[in-house]
């Protein structure tokens, strides 16, 4: 299963979320778009406001953009359209724990191929992924829970030598590292995936997206749901697009609160790796099963990743009165 706790503690650092929701303004705005909407009727199948809005958003044409209800389901529907029995699904691990499960969901094989620090795919996992022959290779870039990044080479690297597509799973791509963006353009068989829950602070409204040949998206439309994304979702992702300079002003802060966890671990005798996304993995040095316990007893829920990246928790970058709470009560813990 993957089921996050979802607890009501003073530091809720477990899921990368943005700890800052959006403007009043954003709200207003939202409210009034809401108010417009005839929800007696179906919304627009094509969601054509906002791929058209994305399209001026990421410089990609409308008929290469897909939207849906959060990145899982882009994954899902890319999976549902591609996979199948017989099909197999290749996954570099660690990363993300659902692509496993959306895989079983999807009825296709999965194969995995292990990295080892600092995660990124060399020639010989190129070779590999070849080898395997796969219908689909799912890279994760930044990576969660590593929060690593992949070259734009490597991508271009698996994209030609393989007829498989490969998809580009950057969540947490305005955070740092390269977009494989500009490789949609160069290979019809690159899909690059994102969301709306993480930089842009709206994972409550579940909106995802990704950037793919036409082709790709005509195969989306045969197993999309009628109506898959609803008018309320759709207009909040319109306002939210149109409020974009008020995430990017968010995103500075939350990176801020990034660098100062990797600043102010290691001298705590913890291990960091760097990051590029709004998390950070870290290796204390006490089990970290105990340690996320002791870390609830005072109301910070961090995540426990330990079954990915031996030793290991993972916690998000949150406002810096969390950071605080995180940083004291860690102190506390370890002393
Ligand atoms: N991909 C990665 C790497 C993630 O970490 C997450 C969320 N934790 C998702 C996709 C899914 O995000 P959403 O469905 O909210 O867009």
């Amino acid at each position: 299963m993957y089921d996050p706790p979802q607890l009501d503690v003073k530091a809720r650092l477990n899921t990368n979320e943005c700890p800052y929701p959006l403007p009043a303004s954003f709200r207003e705005d939202l409210a009034s778009a809401v108010r417009d909407l005839s929800l007696n009727r179906y919304p627009d199948r094509e969601a054509g406001k906002l791929r058209a809005a994305l399209a001026r958003h990421t410089g990609q044409p409308a008929e290469g953009i897909w939207v849906a209800n959060g990145s899982n389901e882009i994954l899902l529907q890319l999976l549902q359209a591609y996979g199948g029995p017989g099909r197999r699904v290749l996954i570099f691990e660690p990363t993300y724990a659902m692509y496993p499960r959306i895989a079983w969901a999807a009825n296709s094989e999965l194969v995995r191929l292990p990295l080892e620090p600092p995660w990124v795919i060399r020639a010989r996992e190129v070779f590999d992924t070849s080898k395997a022959d796969p219908a689909m290779i799912l890279v994760c870039s930044p990576n969660n829970p590593t929060a690593n990044t992949q070259p734009e080479e490597v991508i271009a690297e698996l994209a030609s030598r393989a007829p498989a597509l490969v998809i580009v799973d950057e969540a947490y791509i305005e955070f740092g590292g390269t977009s494989a963006a500009p490789l949609v353009r160069r290979f019809p068989n690159v899909v690059v995936v994102r969301t709306f829950s993480k930089a842009f602070a709206l994972a409550g409204a579940r909106i995802g997206y990704c950037l793919a040949h036409p082709q790709v998206i005509e195969d989306l439309r045969r197993v999309r749901l009628p109506y898959h994304l609803g008018a309320l979702t759709q207009a909040a992702g319109l306002v939210a697009l149109a409020h974009r300079e008020d995430a990017v002003r968010i995103l500075d802060a939350v990176r801020e609160q990034r660098d100062r966890l990797l600043a102010e671990l290691p001298p705590m005798g913890v291990e960091t790796y760097p990051s590029f996304a709004n998390f950070v993995l870290f290796r204390p040095p006490r089990p970290p099963k105990l340690l996320w316990e002791d870390l609830l007893e005072r109301d910070v829920l961090v995540r426990d990743v330990s079954e990915a990246v031996a030793g290991c928790l993972r916690v998000t970058a949150g406002t810096p009165e969390e950071v605080d709470r995180f940083l004291t009560s860690l102190e506390e813990v370890l002393a």
